[in-house]
């Protein structure tokens, strides 16, 4: 037993349950940045551009072309629970955007100073507002730039010491951000990206045209080797496709850096899914070596649930079992054995 006082109960205010809500979305600027990619894409921009000082620690700033928000929506856009993603859970179960919880600006504008800018087709000007971290928004005023949206993040988490203290080297950092946009870049290759560091160009990428520009940017992001050692795939099921393209196993890794698996389009981290393709490949892989390999699994989205982690990493299918079968019996299809009669793929 404790003899501390009684205290009264009270509500947290705003702010700082959205600081203390923010830990669970944003962990470092890669998180940042993953939100604002997201919510970018989410807006239909067919072009994209990250500028980061420091790796992101000083400042992040994401312009897209895409729809803009209104200016009297701006405020709405940072406060918790607001999305015009989903309205219903029905909505909710069946959701295709990135984002859907309503949760990132409201989370990344409270432990930064952040400025959002955006102009609708309808505007004649952009409007932007901003504030310290602090819950007291400046604006909506007028500002200079083109249709589409512009989120900036500086001195990220310049208010909350405890998660500062975690921010590592800038060039740490960087190499985290750097590997979530490719993943993104991979995985949304309608996109045109531009990647800048410290004022320098680090990635430019045109959005794909054709199957040319394609294979251009899968060679621009996994280096040539992987292009020329690697299988095109595509397996359906009246549920399932997987399509993207599997490494042979002569081209394999002492480590699973090229390992790139999206659900619906979204960048996932699934011990599971990354299991069933290590099974694929058990058969025709040294043991320590690793498999590299691009793959896109889409499901129909009422059999996935997204809602299982604030960052969205995680995903659960309806049908886990069957999915990771599916899966595994695909890939092993293409690079490995031939597979036996009685185990040849039934959709489920
Ligand atoms: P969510 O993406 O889960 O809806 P966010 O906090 O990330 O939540 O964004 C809140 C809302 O702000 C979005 O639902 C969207 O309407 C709007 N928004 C945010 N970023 C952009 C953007 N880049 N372009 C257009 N609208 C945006
Ligand atoms: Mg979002």
């Amino acid at each position: 037993q404790t003899h501390a006082p009684i205290r009264a109960i009270e509500t947290l205010p705003g702010n700082l349950a959205d600081q203390i809500a923010a830990g669970e979305v944003v962990e470092r600027p890669a998180s940042a940045v993953k939100e604002l990619l997201e919510n970018a894409l989410d807006s239909g921009a067919d072009q994209i551009e990250i500028h980061l000082q420091e790796g992101g620690n000083q400042s992040i700033e994401v312009i897209d072309n895409g729809r803009g928000i209104p200016k009297e929506e701006l405020l709405l856009a940072v406060s918790r629970h607001a999305t015009s993603k989903i309205y219903s859970m029905q909505e909710l179960v069946a959701v295709r955007s990135l984002g859907f919880r309503g949760e990132a600006l409201a989370s990344i504008s409270s432990v930064s100073d952040f400025t959002l800018r955006s102009r609708t087709v309808h505007d004649k000007s952009a409007w932007q507002i901003s504030a310290r971290g602090d819950g007291n928004w400046h604006g909506p005023e007028p500002s200079a730039g083109q249709q589409g949206t512009s989120v900036k993040v500086n001195n990220l988490f310049f208010n909350t010491p405890a998660r500062k203290k975690f921010l590592r080297a800038p060039r740490t950092e960087f190499l985290q951000i750097e590997q979530l946009v490719k993943r993104i870049i991979l995985s949304h290759p309608q996109v045109g990206f531009k990647l800048i560091h410290n004022g320098k160009m680090v990635r430019h990428l045109p959005a794909c045209q054709d199957e040319l520009s394609l294979q251009n940017r899968l060679k621009n992001l996994l280096g040539q080797e992987f292009v020329e050692h690697s299988l095109e795939i595509e397996f359906n099921t009246d549920d399932w496709h997987l399509t993207g393209w599997v490494g042979l196993p002569t081209f394999n890794r002492s480590q699973t850096d090229m390992q790139y698996l999206f659900v619906n389009g979204r960048v996932v981290k699934d011990r599971n899914l990354s299991f069933a393709l290590k099974q694929a490949y058990a058969d025709v892989l040294y043991h320590g070596r690793h498999a590299a390999y691009v793959l896109f699994l889409n499901v129909p989205p009422e059999q996935l649930d997204v809602n299982v982690h604030p960052a969205k990493h995680e995903v659960r299918f309806a049908r886990n079992r069957e999915v990771y079968d599916f899966l595994r019996r695909s890939v092993r299809d293409a690079v490995g054995k031939p597979l036996a009669a009685s185990e040849s793929l039934q959709p489920g």
